[in-house]
């Protein structure tokens, strides 16, 4: 319980009833923790006053913000400090960047930054409910990373409350912190260790991201942030860049007869520099009692390739010449031109994980420990054959879709939850397909993070000395690891 001192001087609520602490117990995965309580700061004193409550006493905090997280980032036995509630203010739209407030929910900056034609091109399914503050700590993506990047690309500046109470402006025009300050010389002397040891592809939100720290030669200690899962501080406020939003956009379709024959055609189809390659919903279902489209997946692996920009005639031809490149490959495809029914298609592609974490059949469901795993492109050919093994080699149904055009697979297997063999079997698939991203040198995690499933497996993929590095800089950032415990070391 908080004691009479501290609540005089806070502004925000907090809540021990049983209600509350339920809601907060879960997020978008499949574990259930309760929280001791849950804090609704207003404001960032209110932060401030809570941190420095919990860092004299050792209590775990845990920020939260639209609770969409897939992997129990969010959930803790401590507090939870909820910053979706009264941190949603857009502070300021510029010409090339925005100031936020980390509740602001995606889809409400989304709208406010159309009005002036830009966007924030990090474009999760999950828009509608994520706040920039869990984007930014999950180093989220979506289906245009391939041409724009993720969330660490757009991060300018952050102000972070660290777990001791003290504040801090942080980004590569202010006089770093004490603690920003010592991780510098600390990075630098193992840059090449880490250019050895991070995954070759063009996301990652496994880890700590020490590979984008230091460039040309430059400092972004506001990156370390990203990916972070709140583990080195509590963001409240961040500046992200934004860029224009291109005037046209043009959707080709193309349906395989096989997975096979889609693989061996995306280093073509990549040859010609869309924004966006994803694979719609497919799957193996042995049940007869699934139908494919009841579940929203397709009966013939399906890709959308999207290019965008100012020219629509060069995006027309850009069209074609891809999908006359593929003629021999797709058993069908057709060009999508105007934005109602490029926003229809692009509708479904976002719903697919909607419709998987909805499924069931019986005590069957797709359980998520794999679903995020990233190789280079060109390794998908050998990648996902090996997967299929795996998934043959246990009988599992499965399902897949994702962002192909970088690499990054979201498959889920379908397991029976009852069995006593199921964690047995996650594990082993966990521990078969890690082995091989690994080997690949991909990533355990594009863009949905580590969490409560993955943490454990950070060593396993970044190795013994990368690991840590990891130990020290939580240590500089959080020595009594009150800062989210139990997330990524
Ligand atoms: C249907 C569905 C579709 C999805 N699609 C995508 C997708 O396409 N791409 C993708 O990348 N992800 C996707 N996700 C995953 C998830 O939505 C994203 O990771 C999202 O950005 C999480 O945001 P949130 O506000 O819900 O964060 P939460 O779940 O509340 O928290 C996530 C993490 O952020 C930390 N955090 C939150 N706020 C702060 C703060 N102010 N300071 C410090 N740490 C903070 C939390 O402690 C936690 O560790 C999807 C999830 C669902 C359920």
């Amino acid at each position: 319980m908080i004691d009479d001192d501290l609540m005089r001087k806070l502004r925000g609520k907090v809540h021990t009833d049983e209600w509350t602490r339920l809601i907060n117990s879960v997020d978008a995965s499949h574990f259930q923790i309760n929280p001791s309580m849950v804090f609704v700061p207003e404001d960032v004193t209110d932060v401030t006053n809570m941190c420095q409550y919990a860092y004299e006493r050792e209590i775990p905090l845990t920020a939260r913000g639209g609770g969409t997280g897939l992997l129990g980032q969010a959930l803790t036995q401590g507090i939870v400090v909820d910053i979706s509630r009264h941190f949603n203010r857009i502070i300021e739209i510029g010409e090339r960047d925005v100031l936020v407030e980390p509740g602001v929910v995606k889809a409400v900056l989304d709208k406010e930054l159309k009005k002036k034609g830009k966007f924030l091109p990090p474009d999760p399914s999950s828009s509608n409910f994520c706040t920039l503050g869990g984007m930014i700590a999950n180093n989220s993506s979506g289906a245009h990373t391939l041409r724009y990047g993720s969330t660490i690309d757009y991060l300018e500046e952050l102000d972070v409350v660290y777990s001791d109470g003290s504040i801090s402006t942080v980004g590569p025009s202010t006089p770093p912190d004490h603690r920003c300050g010592s991780l510098l010389p600390m990075i630098f002397s193992k840059l090449g260790l880490i250019a050895a040891s991070y995954p070759d592809t063009s996301k990652n939100s496994s880890g700590f991201r020490l590979d984008a720290l230091v460039r040309n030669r430059s400092y972004y200690p506001q990156r370390v942030f990203a990916g972070a899962e709140g583990t080195l501080g509590i963001i409240t406020k961040a500046k992200l860049r934004t860029v224009d939003i291109p005037q046209f956009e043009i959707l080709l379709v193309c349906e395989f007869q096989d997975l096979t024959s889609l693989l061996l055609s995306i280093p073509r189809i990549l040859s010609f520099h869309p924004s966006a390659v994803e694979l719609l919903s497919f799957g193996r279902l042995s049940s007869g009692r699934l139908q494919h489209n009841e579940k929203g997946l397709t009966d013939f692996p399906t890709i959308y390739v999207e290019f965008c920009g100012e020219s629509l005639t060069t995006l027309e031809q850009q069209a074609d010449l891809c999908r006359s490149a593929l003629r021999q490959s797709c058993i069908s495809s057709e060009v999508l031109s105007d934005r109602t029914s490029c926003n229809a298609a692009w509708n479904e592609r976002r719903n697919s994980l909607n419709h998987i974490l909805r499924f069931s059949d019986g005590n069957k469901k797709a359980i998520g420990i794999i679903e995020d795993t990233v190789v280079n492109p060109s390794l998908l050919e050998e990648y996902i054959p090996f997967i299929q093994g795996i998934y043959n080699r246990y009988k599992l149904d499965y399902v897949m879709y994702g962002h192909i055009g970088n690499g990054n697979i979201h498959t889920r297997p379908l397991i029976d939850v009852q069995s006593t063999k199921a964690v047995q079997i996650i594990e082993h698939l966990a521990h078969d397909v890690f082995s091989k991203v690994r080997d690949l040198r991909g990533s355990i995690s594009a863009e949905h993070g580590d969490g409560l499933a993955r943490s454990r497996y950070i060593k396993q993929m970044f190795g013994a000395d990368v690991y840590w590095l990891f130990v020290q800089i939580k240590e500089i950032f959080d020595k009594k690891n009150i800062m989210n415990p139990g997330k990524k070391v």
